[in-house]
C-alpha cells in the first residue's frame, strides 16, 4: 500500500476515534483505490481522498418523543450528508438501538459509491437514530417518527436530500415521517422515497433490494458460466432485503433453505415458505421463531446454540450465501465453514456483511465469487432514484416498467463493475471495480467543481 493512502487512514483513524466501522468501510475504499490513484496524478493534486473522507455535514439533535405509559423518552437523531458532488444527497434512514455516529459515516461512506453506481445522479448520505422499534406499539413508532421529523423537516428537500428506508424503517414509517414533513412545510414534495403507491411511492420500490441483488448475482454467476438454477441457498436476516431476495430466488429456480433475525436462525430443507414469512415479518411484525409453528418440519436454532464467535446460519451447508442482515454478520470463520461445505458464491444484500478478513479469503479462492454490497445492493437506491424520477414528472410506471429498468440499472452495475476490474489487471475482483468505477465520477466531478 502506497504511504500517501497508509497516512490518510492514519488521519483518519486520529481524528475518527471510536468509529470502527466507519474506519472498516474507508479502509476497504482506500487500499481498492490505491492502483487508481498512483495511476493518475490529479486525484491526489486535487486531495480528493483527503476531501471525500470527511462528510459535506453532519446534523446531530435530540428526539423526545411520549411512550404508551406516558413517560418521555430521549434518542440521538441524526443525518451525515457525505456527498452530493454528482446530486442531491440520498441515503436511507436506520432506526436500531445499535446506530451511533461512526455507523452512519460507515454507511453514508459507502452510499457516496454506490449512488455513483447506478448511473442514477445522487449523492451519498445516511441518516437515523438509537431508536429501537421493537415491541413498541403502533402509536410508539408514529409519536418518535413526528418528533423525529420535527427536527429533520430543516435539512431536507427534494432537490438537497431525499432519505429512504433501511434497517427498521419501511413503509409504515415513511408515512408518518412524510405525514409530518407535509403538516409543518404545507408541502407536497417528494422528499422521501419509498412512500405509499396511493401518494407518490414507486411500484417494486419494496422489492428492488432483493430483486437486484439477485439480478446481479445472477450477472456474476453467469459471467462464470454457472447459473442459480438448482442452487441451495442460505439467507440471513428476514426484514426486507431478505424477502424479496427469496422471492426472486425462486423465480431463478433456486431454493432458498434459511432466514433469520437476532435471535436465531430457520432452516426449512423444503424451502422457506415466503408467503409465510410475509405475513409473519410484514403484517403481523412476529419473531421468525413463529415460522415452525406453520412449517413444523422446519428447524428453528436460537443463537444460544451458536457456537461461540460464529453466525449459525452459515452453518448450513449450501450453495450460494446472501447475507442481508446487518454488518459484520460473516466473520472469516464463517466464510471458511461455507467454503468447506461446498459454497460457490456470496452475495451481499446487507451493508458491509462480511469482515475485511473474510472478504479477504472470499477473493483468495479462485473458484469462488463474490459479490460485494456497494455494487450488488444497490438496486433499492436505484428505484429510489426511478420514485424521484416519476415524482419529477408527476407520473407512475408500471411494475413491469420499473422492474425492467432495475434490471438494467444492475446489468450496468456488473457490466461497469467488471470492465473495471479487467482495466486494472484483476478480472472479476468486483471489490476492486466497483470501488474504482464508483469513485472515478464522484472525484471527477469533485474536480469539475474545485475546491468546495
Ligand atoms: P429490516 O429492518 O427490514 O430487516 C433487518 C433484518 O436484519 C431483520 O431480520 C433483523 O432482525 C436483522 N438484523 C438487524 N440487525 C441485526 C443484528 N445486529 N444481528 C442480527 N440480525 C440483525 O432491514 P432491511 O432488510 O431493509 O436491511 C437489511 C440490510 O440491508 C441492512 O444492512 C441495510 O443497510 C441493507 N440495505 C437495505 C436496503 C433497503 O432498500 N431496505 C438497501 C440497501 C441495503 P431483528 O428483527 O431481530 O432485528
Amino acid at each position: 500500500m502506497s504511504e500517501y493512502i497508509n497516512g490518510i487512514l492514519e488521519d483518519l483513524k486520529r481524528l475518527n476515534p471510536g468509529q470502527e466501522v466507519f474506519i472498516q468501510a474507508a479502509t476497504e475504499v482506500l487500499y481498492n483505490l490505491d492502483p487508481l490513484i498512483s495511476r493518475e496524478d490529479k486525484y491526489k493534486k486535487h486531495a480528493i481522498l483527503e476531501r471525500i473522507t470527511v462528510p459535506e455535514r453532519t446534523v446531530v439533535f435530540r428526539v423526545t418523543y411520549v411512550d404508551d405509559k406516558g413517560k418521555p423518552q430521549v434518542h440521538n437523531g441524526y443525518r451525515v450528508q457525505f456527498n452530493s458532488a454528482i446530486g442531491p444527497y440520498k441515503g436511507g434512514l436506520r432506526l436500531h438501538p445499535s446506530v451511533n455516529l461512526g455507523v452512519l459515516k460507515f454507511l453514508g461512506f459507502e452510499q457516496i459509491f454506490k449512488n455513483s453506481l447506478t448511473g442514477v445522479n445522487i449523492g451519498g448520505a445516511k441518516g437515523g437514530s438509537n431508536f429501537d422499534p421493537k415491541g413498541k406499539s403502533d402509536n410508539e413508532i408514529m409519536r418518535f417518527c413526528h418528533a423525529f421529523m420535527e427536527e429533520f423537516y430543516r435539512h431536507i428537500g427534494n432537490t438537497t436530500d431525499v432519505p429512504a428506508g433501511d434497517i427498521g424503517v419501511g413503509g409504515r414509517e415513511i408515512g408518518y415521517l412524510f405525514g409530518k414533513y407535509k403538516k409543518i412545510t404545507g408541502r407536497f414534495d417528494g422528499i422521501l422515497t419509498g412512500k405509499g403507491l396511493n401518494w407518490g411511492g414507486s411500484l417494486a420500490r419494496t422489492e428492488a433490494t432483493g430483486y437486484g441483488l439477485v439480478y446481479f448475482t445472477d450477472n456474476m454467476l453467469k459471467k462464470a458460466g454457472l447459473s442459480l438454477e438448482g442452487k441451495k441457498c442460505s439467507i440471513s436476516g428476514s426484514g426486507n432485503v431478505a424477502i424479496y431476495t427469496i422471492e426472486k430466488l425462486y423465480q431463478f429456480g433456486a431454493l432458498p433453505i434459511t432466514a433469520s433475525d437476532s435471535n436465531g436462525y430457520i432452516y426449512d430443507s423444503e424451502g422457506i415458505d415466503v408467503a409465510l414469512l410475509k405475513e409473519l415479518k410484514e403484517v403481523r411484525r412476529e419473531r421468525l421463531s413463529e415460522y415452525t409453528k406453520f412449517r413444523p418440519h422446519a428447524k428453528y436454532i436460537s443463537v444460544n446454540e451458536y457456537a461461540p464467535g460464529r453466525n449459525g446460519v452459515w452453518d448450513v451447508p449450501c450453495d450460494g450465501a446472501f447475507p442481508c442482515a446487518t454488518q459484520n454478520e460473516v466473520h472469516l470463520a464463517d466464510i471458511k465453514v461455507l467454503y468447506a461445505n461446498g459454497c460457490k458464491f456470496l452475495a451481499e444484500g446487507a451493508n458491509m456483511p462480511s469482515t475485511l478478513d473474510a472478504v479477504n479469503f472470499m477473493l483468495a479462492q479462485k473458484d469462488f465469487y463474490f459479490a460485494p454490497a456497494k455494487a450488488a445492493n444497490a438496486g433499492g437506491v436505484g428505484t429510489s432514484g426511478l420514485e424521484m424520477m416519476q415524482n419529477a414528472g408527476m407520473t407512475s410506471w408500471s411494475f413491469e416498467e420499473v422492474d425492467k429498468r432495475l434490471r438494467g440499472i444492475m446489468n450496468h452495475i456488473f457490466e461497469i463493475s467488471y470492465a473495471t476490474s479487467e482495466e486494472f489487471g484483476d478480472a472479476g475482483n468486483l471489490v476492486l471495480g466497483s470501488n474504482i468505477a464508483g469513485f472515478r465520477k464522484v472525484a471527477d466531478a469533485m474536480i469539475d467543481q474545485g475546491y468546495v
